[in-house]
């Protein structure tokens, strides 16, 4: 199946907004089994009519993202409309449930509003629970002018990924017979680099007749997918998990964050957290997971030292002799935690995020990881992770994260 994309914005070519939405759809197809043929990009404007009337031609799926707003440079829908011929009307669903939008939120409705609802004659609306663009799917051969099912979502992405899982998949699965035929697997690891995680199992994938498989590589993290009949994804499976089950994270796509909460939930386990160079990062990690209040009962940011001794209890001449980089301390935050929280397991962070406060013996990169549990004294491990602050804090606290982990299985 020819499957093209095409991201509308002019913020996108301006540079002002990076294109995510051509990577994500890149990897939620895979998942699917399916690929992107071409992706285009193009200004607000005239430029969409060329792209879409040139895409049509060749594709067997267009998905068009962007454009569908309020305002005068929001046109996807409109030129989708004239390219194909169709009349727009008013969808009567879509305009009840835009009102309702509008009266939940205890706003009025501008006239502009009103082209949001407009749908090319034959066409179903996406609803759209997240904003105020219905997105639109267009069959194909619907009047004679196009052979290709076309799909129009909107730009951001709170809106555009929800619409894509609930409406756009079941349509494609239905258009290109994929579930029939092929499987996805999703495996993640963490606590092995990318190359050894490669070299372990390349060559034996290679020899599964039909297994198509790819590697990708995020911070503190390698995730192996496997696409193929179900008797080539258990034997990669099994070759796999044979060389490196000790590092799986998960074989459903489940994130770091989310199996933390499964296990603990599943063990009736309370966390708390105790941060300080990753600045709460690990607690919102938690917390971006449905659940999570079932698990995570105190998440402490203490940054400086006097938050460490305040609500912690960590010794202050312990401090003083160790810093706040040490063993010691990341044992007396974890420890601290725990017995102020009440929680089962405590996990404490602290180190170096840079670029300045380095030493020879400490280096910018360096974090303790402390760990507290109600039946053993707390324990700390050493990470060096020297990476801008941003990506210092996401590997710390997959370390952190993997540590509450392991501490569960
Ligand atoms: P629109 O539906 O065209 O009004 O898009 C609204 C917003 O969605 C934009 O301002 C961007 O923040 C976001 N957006 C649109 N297209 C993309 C894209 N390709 N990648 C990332 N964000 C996007
Ligand atoms: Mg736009």
């Amino acid at each position: 199946m020819n499957i093209e994309v095409i991201n509308t914005g002019t913020e996108l070519l301006l540079g002002n907004t990076l294109n995510t939405h051509s990577a994500w759809f890149g990897r939620e197809l895979f998942k699917l089994g399916l690929r992107i043929a071409r992706q285009t990009t193009v200004p607000d404007g005239e430029a969409i009519t060329v792209a879409i009337t040139e895409s049509i031609r060749r594709a067997d799926v267009l998905i068009v993202t962007g454009g569908l707003g309020p305002t005068s440079d929001d046109l996807t829908r409109e030129i989708t409309a004239e390219v194909l011929g169709l009349e727009l009307i008013t969808d009567e669903a879509a305009l009840r449930s835009l009102e309702g939008f509008f009266t939940m939120r205890g706003r009025p409705m501008a006239a502009a509003n009103l082209k949001q609802v407009l749908c090319p004659v034959g066409a179903d609306i996406l609803p759209n629970p997240n904003g105020t663009a219905p997105g639109i799917y267009v069959p194909p051969r619907l009047n004679g002018r196009s052979n290709c099912a076309i799909f129009l979502l909107p730009g951001p992405p709170r809106e555009l990924y929800p619409m894509y899982q609930a409406e756009v998949v079941p349509r494609l699965r239905a258009l290109s017979g994929v579930e029939t035929a092929y499987e996805a697997l999703e495996l993640k690891f963490t606590g092995i680099g990318e190359s050894d995680f490669h070299q372990g199992i390349d060559a034996e994938l290679a020899a599964i007749p039909g297994l198509e498989y790819g590697y990708c590589a995020h911070i503190g993290e390698v995730d192996l997918r496997l696409i193929g009949a179900p008797a080539a994804l258990a034997q990669g499976r099994a070759i796999t998990l044979g060389h490196f089950e000790k590092f799986l994270i998960s074989d459903d796509g489940c994130s770091l964050e989310a199996m933390v909460v499964r296990l603990l939930t599943a063990r009736n386990l309370k966390l708390a957290t105790a941060e300080s160079c990753t600045g709460g990062l690990i607690a919102n990690r938690i917390t971006d997971v449905p659940g999570a209040s079932a698990v995570l009962t105190h998440g402490f940011v203490t940054y400086a030292n006097a938050a460490k001794v305040g609500l912690l209890g960590v010794s202050a001449s312990d401090l003083e002799a160790h810093g706040a980089v040490s063993e010691t301390v990341a044992c007396q935050m974890a420890a601290g935690a725990l017995r102020v929280s009440g929680a089962d397991i405590a996990v404490a962070v602290t180190g170096i995020a840079g670029p300045s406060g380095g030493t020879a013996e400490k280096p910018v990169g360096t974090a303790w990881i402390g760990l507290a549990t109600k039946d053993a004294a707390a324990t700390a491990f050493k990470v060096y992770h020297p990476r801008n602050r941003h990506d210092f804090k996401l590997a710390v606290s997959q370390s952190a994260l993997e540590a509450v982990r392991q501490s569960c299985l």
